[in-house]
């Protein structure tokens, strides 16, 4: 252990999140087991904390406004739904409609604090903060700013259907070899039935060029 010097004073900090996150659980050295497998543990909701469940284009419409201050959120790509901690008991008097409030009785795949990159769940970015727990008020700004910036944005074609959509998912870059730049577009509805990948949770080496989940689905 390099317990002297500011990396050590650091990891320790993050040892104790890590230790804190567990504890909400009755067997914290499983929560720790199952991050050292695979980086995600589920932990019980309800005792340390409460989780708010918020669709994908909600955050990335409140966070794009760049206008919330807030902790760092879980990111399930997978189900591309967002997770806030939130104090314990929040479910009792969360009201807000736009997102779920989860609490005793739920669980929730939670990565170690520092899994802050896909695949699969991650924070979106390390978790610095003890308590990792934001406040249900600060949640529901940044639903509400969401939801603000989803109604007001200006509608656009899906490259996949050719429908207009309102909540259009950024699915790709246009390449100006083909026809001038531009983003390309996606409904929901198309997101979710060929598992486009929006363009924000592509790997950092990525050109723009569309992923949908599954290999052999059609790009447009
Ligand atoms: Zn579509």
């Amino acid at each position: 252990m390099t317990a002297h010097n500011g990396v050590g004073r650091q990891t320790r900090h993050q040892d104790h999140i890590a230790d804190w996150l567990a504890h909400t659980s009755d067997e914290p050295a499983s929560a720790h087991a199952e991050w050292a497998e695979r980086g995600v543990a589920v932990l019980p909701l309800g005792r340390r904390f409460d989780a708010v469940r918020v669709s994908g284009v909600l955050v990335r419409a409140a966070l794009a406004a760049n206008a919330v201050a807030h902790r760092p959120l879980i990111l399930d790509p997978h189900s591309d739904t967002y997770y806030a901690l939130v104090p314990p008991q929040t479910t009792e008097t969360w009201t807000c409609a736009f997102g779920t409030c989860l609490g005793r009785g739920a669980w929730l795949g939670v990565p170690h604090p520092e899994r802050a990159a896909a695949p699969g769940p991650h924070w979106t970015s390390p978790v610095r903060e003890l308590p990792p727990v934001g406040t249900a008020p600060g949640v529901r700004v940044l639903i509400e700013r969401g939801r603000q910036e989803v109604e007001r944005a200006p509608r656009e074609r899906c490259a996949w259907c050719r429908q207009e959509t309102g909540r259009p998912v950024i699915a790709g870059i246009i390449h100006a070899g083909s026809g001038g730049g531009g983003h390309i577009h996606a409904c929901p509805a198309c997101t979710a039935t060929y598992r486009i990948v929006p363009l924000a949770e592509h790997p950092s080496d990525s050109d723009g060029t569309p992923r949908c989940g599954a290999v052999g689905e059609q790009l447009p």
